[in-house]
């Protein structure tokens, strides 16, 4: 393995030279061998090994500090609690990737936490980001979990683990808060620098190279978004440091995959007003860059950044438009338009399971709506729109029905990360069986694939699997 050191180059306003403290017993139970092979890191060679457990210690290796909104409030100083950035590897790309250890052990950043990590967050944290990368939404990625004979406290003891996982980068909106906040302006101007050399080197060429970047930041953040509306994805933490300056998925805590379609929808139990709601997310999106883009302020004028904030609706939108019409079948906007939002308020009417109705459209006949409406209970009003529905796919010019069948299915996914699917995996691992969290992996891993063998997977929770709770306690 080939460490890089580039952020730590950056100097110490920028980060705390931490190790990672390993775990009782702490053991390599699961790890992800095309990723690694990708980035040229042979998890299992004994340089390697040691120095992911600690045992060989890397002397850049760090934490970061950052700032940022949290629901709402400002907190001036924040940073990784238990997480340690060891460094970047190039991957075959010719990009660079952080590795990064969360549960890693206490940081300077730490507050109050123990700085470790539960095994069940660290499974979940696993399959979101797999999951999302399957469904081709940009993510921090999984590498390498560890399992320990450690326990962890919670609200009950639980067993502590660690995750190593990547990502282009874990610079967050935070981040230029928590300089321009301690009026740090030369650590503004040298962070600028960073993000625009390693991240978005194109825009060194623009005749404005920060208003080229942020203007990138802002569109690659309304695509993002555009994505988890579309999929169906809910962060649940959508806090300033909790997003990426790289226009990344980060920070899996109390996420939610939409199962029965409901708009207003809040995964996280932690959140009790709402304000992280899955129909929320575009608008705390805009909330969130222009948190980012006072900042900026002494480097451009009001106008300016007001400017490049408009960016982000028609993109959010635009991206959003191309994804849903992907997942209808549809070649026009306006015809989408005129179909989604009756379906969508059919789909929460009736309680529908996002992922099961996609599906079963993706194999609808031209000339038979019976599949769909044993799914319903007023069986009427939704013969009325799928009729309309058909109608459009037939009106389209030199489409065949059947490759258009053969598309959707190609986007709209047979399996999702069902919460109650999560937790029993988690249950099995806790008691030393990974076999569930393998198989529920392999169907997220290629999730629009039949895999006949594991139809179960693909089942709607049942009545007890509606009601888990997941919170901020991870
Ligand atoms: P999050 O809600 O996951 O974004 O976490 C907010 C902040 O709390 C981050 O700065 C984390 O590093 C920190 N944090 C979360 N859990 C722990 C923990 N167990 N120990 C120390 N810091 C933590
Ligand atoms: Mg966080
Ligand atoms: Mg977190």
């Amino acid at each position: 393995m080939k460490l890089e050191h580039h952020f730590a180059s950056l100097g110490e306003a920028f980060s705390s030279e931490t190790l990672i403290q390993p775990l009782l017993e702490q053991r390599l139970v699961e790890f992800n061998q095309p990723l690694a092979a990708f980035l040229s890191v042979d998890i299992k060679s004994p340089e390697t090994k040691r120095i992911l457990s600690g045992e060989l210690p890397q002397k850049s290796s760090l934490s970061m500090v950052y700032a940022g909104h949290q629901f709402g409030g400002f907190s001036p100083q924040l940073g990784d609690g238990r997480g340690v950035l060891l460094g970047e590897v190039y991957g075959q790309d010719g990009l660079l990737y952080d590795l990064h250890m969360k549960g890693a052990g206490p940081t300077p950043f730490s507050r109050r936490g123990d700085g470790r990590a539960v095994l069940r967050s660290c499974m979940r944290e696993y399959l979101a980001s797999e999951a999302m990368t399957a469904l081709a939404v940009p993510s921090s990625r999984a590498l390498a979990l560890y399992d320990s004979r450690e326990a962890v406290y919670r609200e009950t003891p639980e067993a502590g683990a660690m995750l190593l996982r990547t990502a282009h980068g874990h610079i967050r909106f935070g981040h230029f808060e928590y300089f321009f906040y301690q009026g740090k302006h030369a650590e503004l101007d040298q962070l600028i620098d960073y993000c625009l050399t390693h991240y978005y080197p194109d825009c060194l060429a623009a005749e404005l190279p920060l208003v080229s970047m942020l203007t990138e930041v802002v569109k690659l953040t309304a695509r993002l978004i555009a994505k988890w509306q579309a999929v169906g994805f809910q962060h649940g933490v959508m806090n300033t440091d909790n997003f990426s300056f790289t226009g990344e998925t980060i920070d899996y805590g109390p996420y939610g995959f939409m199962e029965d379609y409901e708009p207003n929808w809040v995964c996280n139990h932690s959140d009790h007003e709402g304000r992280y709601a899955f129909s929320r997310q575009p608008g705390v999106g805009l909330w969130n860059l222009n948190c980012l883009m006072r900042c900026f302020s002494k480097y451009l004028e009001r106008d300016q950044l007001i400017a490049i904030l408009q960016c982000y609706e028609p993109e959010l939108q635009s991206h959003y438009d191309t994804l849903m019409m992907q997942k209808m079948g549809l070649d026009s906007v306006e015809v989408m338009q005129d179909l989604v939002p009756d379906l969508l308020t059919i789909l929460a009417a009736e309680k529908l399971d996002y992922t099961v109705f996609f599906r079963l459209l993706s194999h609808l006949e031209a000339n038979d709506c019976e599949p769909l409406l044993d799914e319903v209970v007023d069986r009427e009003r939704l013969r009325t729109w799928v009729e309309r529905y058909q109608a459009a796919r037939l009106a389209m010019v030199d489409v065949d029905w059947s490759q258009t069948s053969f598309d959707m299915l190609k986007v709209n996914p047979k399996f999702t990360l069902r919460n109650y699917l999560a937790h029993e995996a988690i249950l099995a691992a806790e008691r030393g069986d990974y076999l569930p969290f393998r198989r529920l992996l392999n169907v997220l891993n290629s999730p629009f694939e039949e895999h006949p063998e594991s139809n179960v997977l693909a089942q709607r929770a049942p009545e007890w699997g509606k009601s888990l709770e997941v919170s901020c306690s991870s």
